[in-house]
């Protein structure tokens, strides 16, 4: 059985099997490596990946990125709402889920974040199907440590829709170790330290690893710092000097904004070599041309509190593990945005340049190490990856509500999963028959400053004063992460439970037709192929023809053929400019009304067999 191992990326994707006794990067359909996030719809078809991503400027409002900062959040969510001002697409508020709402084929179609994750999952695997000639139907996906159970589990539910069968999420930085470690070939106990900054997450992780086990001692991050901040605060300061040196306003151009963005994106990243750069977007707001320049020294001004949280972070993963920046023998740069001359001096730095790892490719180590962990599951027994063991943490504290509204930690941020772990209390009201658990993650002291995860119930309480009825409920964390809470009346046994999955969570029936939806795309998109494939192909005749009549072969023909000919040419030349996505019947019938008219006059003309071959099937 093949189990591949996929890097779901905010910005980019990338799929990876352990095959040969060593992990193999699958490059996408174009033969790119790492795949961009991205899905846009056109009039013809779905595009997804890089020829996606080039769609942005001219279907601004169909092209779809950064969908993974909405998996698993609420429309409410501050952070949503501050996202969905610069996208392009809109999104509309289900029931305070977050939802993707497009045209497309000249109908509306309104999509979860989960579906559209699942496109880009279902696009890896199929790269991956081809490459191998097998059939894919497991996977490790990897996640940021920092994502929380919804989050957790609306990767898992994309993972289904796709056809997945989701053997296991592990954490972005923990792939990213077993990547590292098994590079490394050593059996020596190393602590390492993964910086994952990425293009719209952070991540900090403290991993010792001895003889293939990989124990990870803290985790910390920022779900919301990357790449993309970083090009923020360029826009941000690109557009004052646009609006006051042609004294306007662009702020409400999203378009033009996003022009500008691209600039800047490309910009950031020249900066990385270069010290100085230009951006330039011709006719960026009411038709005038926008040039500047910027510095690498101003790009890191602009974001110097950024790239100094990042030290921050990792000092506090630091005291999370109690250890010294001494105690880390070495530091392993993840994520594009690692390239960054500033990010890497700070680390260098603050743990010394001999420390930081060169040797391991920052787009490629997190899925290198969940296809490692995928040959693992699949018991396919082969041999370097055989004995491997992680041992991960819960990222964020886990309690329930008081009475009074504090936070009861239950589960300690950075304690070893899977875990299980028990709490006593009791009735806080006299006489209550029923008792409401409302289960929060986070490190703040009132519930109502964390993050609300799911409450449940438990009923028939025997009535009694207050503190009388006891309960005993447990919470226990699952190898994903996955939390589940029971909590059972001392005296009647009664209990219930909930597995956290907060509100957003989609149903069975809801997945079911996801997965049908998935499949209809894909048949669509091979239809698409096909589509194109044909008309290319009765484009390429119809030239070859014209081309042959008017030019090698005009003294070989009648005037009269050749009319017939060329007449019949333009004719098929007019009908493919005026039906872009024809019909493959429609196209096979131009075919062969060509040939006919064709194949009696080239029969007899020396070398017009030639010509003929364009017909063979
Ligand atoms: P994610 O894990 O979020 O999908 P990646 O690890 O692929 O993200 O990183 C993407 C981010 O890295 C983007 O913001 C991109 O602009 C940035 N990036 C890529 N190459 C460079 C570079 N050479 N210099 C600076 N930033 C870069
Ligand atoms: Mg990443």
């Amino acid at each position: 059985m093949t189990v591949i191992g996929i890097d779901l990326g905010t910005s980019n994707s990338c799929v990876a099997v352990y095959r040969k006794d060593q992990v193999e990067i699958i490059p996408n359909d174009q033969g790119e490596r790492v795949t961009p996030s991205w899905v846009s719809f056109t009039d013809d078809g779905r595009l997804i990946g890089n020829v996606a991503k080039q769609e942005v400027s001219t279907n601004f409002d169909r092209t779809l990125f950064q969908i993974k900062r909405l998996i698993g959040r609420t429309y409410d969510d501050p952070m949503v709402q501050a996202d969905m001002k610069l996208w392009g697409f809109s999104l509309i508020n289900d029931d305070n889920k977050p939802k993707i709402s497009i045209e497309y084929q000249g109908r509306p179609k309104i999509f979860d974040p989960e579906e559209i994750s699942a496109m880009i999952l279902e696009s890896l695997k199929t790269a991956a199907e081809e490459r191998l000639d097998v059939t894919i139907t497991d996977a490790v996906i990897t996640v940021p440590a920092y994502f929380n159970n919804t989050q957790r589990n609306a990767t898992i539910d994309a993972g289904r829709i796709a056809g997945l069968n989701v053997l296991r999420v592990i954490n972005e930085p923990t792939a990213a170790a077993i990547a590292y470690g098994l590079e490394k070939k050593t059996n020596e106990e190393q602590n390492v330290l993964i910086f994952d900054l990425g293009g719209g997450t952070f991540d900090v992780t403290i991993v010792k690893i001895k003889n293939k086990i990989f124990d990870v001692r803290a985790t910390g991050g920022d779900t919301h710092l990357g790449g993309d901040d970083f090009d923020n605060r360029m826009v941000n300061h690109f557009i004052s000097e646009f609006n006051r040196k042609n004294d306007c306003d662009m702020s409400q151009n999203k378009r033009g904004i996003y022009r500008l963005r691209i600039a800047c994106e490309n910009a950031k990243k020249r900066l990385s070599t270069a010290t100085n750069t230009t951006v330039q977007v011709d006719g960026l707001h009411n038709g005038i041309d926008f040039k500047s320049s910027i510095t690498r020294a101003k790009f890191e001004v602009l974001n110097r509190e950024y790239f100094e949280n990042t030290i921050k972070t990792v000092k506090d993963a630091l005291s999370s593990a109690a250890m010294d920046k001494s105690e880390i023998d070495k530091v392993v740069l993840v994520g594009g945005s690692t390239r960054i001359p500033k990010v890497r001096n700070l680390l260098q730095d603050f743990f010394g340049e001999k420390k930081i790892n060169k040797t391991i490719n920052p787009d490629e180590a997190v899925a290198n190490g969940a296809a490692a962990l995928a040959s693992n599951m699949s018991n396919s027994g082969l041999s370097g990856i055989k004995d491997l063991k992680i041992s991960d943490v819960v990222p964020l504290s886990l309690g329930w509500k008081d009475g009074g509204g504090d936070m009861i930690t239950v589960v300690k941020r950075n304690t070893k999963i899977p875990t299980k772990k028990w709490n006593r209390n009791q009735t806080s009201k006299d006489y209550q028959t029923e008792s409401t658990f409302c289960i929060y993650e986070g490190e703040r002291a009132a519930a109502k400053d964390n993050h609300f995860l799911g409450m449940f119930c438990v009923k028939g309480i025997p009535a009694a004063l207050r503190g009388v009825e006891k309960f005993k409920t447990c919470f226990i964390v699952d190898e994903n992460g996955i939390l589940t809470v029971t909590s059972r009346n001392v005296s009647t046994g009664k209990e219930n439970q909930i597995t956290i999955d907060n509100s957003g969570k989609l149903s069975e029936r809801e997945i079911k037709r996801m997965i049908e939806d998935a499949k209809r795309f894909k048949q669509d998109d091979i239809e698409w192929k096909e589509r194109s494939e044909q008309v290319h192909k009765l484009e390429n005749s119809v030239y070859a023809v014209k081309h042959a009549v008017t030019g090698e072969m005009s003294h070989n023909c009648s005037d009269t053929d050749k009319k017939q000919i060329i007449e019949n040419c333009e004719e098929i030349i007019n009908w493919l400019r005026d039906n872009r996505n024809p019909q493959i019947l429609d196209s096979k019938k131009k075919m062969a009304d060509l040939e006919k008219i064709c194949r009696p006059i080239f029969e007899n003309i020396r070398d017009g067999s030639e010509i003929l071959r364009i017909f063979q099937k």
